[in-house]
């Protein structure tokens, strides 16, 4: 076990390299495994294939929705809402709701001549699909980061 910051040994269990003080496991200067120098921004140890810097990856958000189903969600059941549904945007998802029925009463109550309005909302929906999946919607009502 080296200091990943000053490159030293340090005994396997310490906390802080008596070194340099620095935690151990912080710094990117020096591989943890063998204790060679690596390149800035090194993700694998040269000299013993140590993975080195794979900490830096931010670990996923437990709970994060998914943004598979999001966008497919709102591709296909989007003129429902179901999507904004699932990533907790309520408000949105009611009024997407709201207008689906309407769009279908009205349709049906004027004889057709309104159908156009049933096809706002799936349009909508299909959009916010598309911009889920592209990543211009990228978090939930919560500001959680959707999963890939
Ligand atoms: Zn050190
Ligand atoms: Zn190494």
């Amino acid at each position: 076990m080296y200091c990943k910051n000053c490159g030293n040994p340090v005994e396997q269990g310490a906390a802080v390299c008596t070194s340099c003080g620095v935690p151990v496991g912080q710094g990117t200067n020096y591989c943890a495994n063998c204790g060679a120098q690596l390149p800035p921004e090194a993700a694998v140890c040269m000299s013993c294939g140590f993975a080195a810097n794979t900490v830096q990856k931010a670990p996923a958000v437990p709970g994060a929705k998914s943004k598979m189903a999001a966008g497919l969600l709102g591709i296909f059941l989007g003129g429902y809402g179901v999507h904004n549904f699932y990533l907790g945007y309520t408000g949105k998802a009611v009024a997407q709701l709201s207008i689906a029925i309407a769009a279908i009463v009205l349709s049906a109550i004027s004889c057709g001549i309104l159908i156009p309005l049933a096809f706002i909302t799936p349009i909508w929906g299909l959009v916010e699909g598309i911009m889920i999946l592209c990543g211009s919607i990228n978090t939930d009502a919560n500001g959680v980061p959707l999963a890939d």
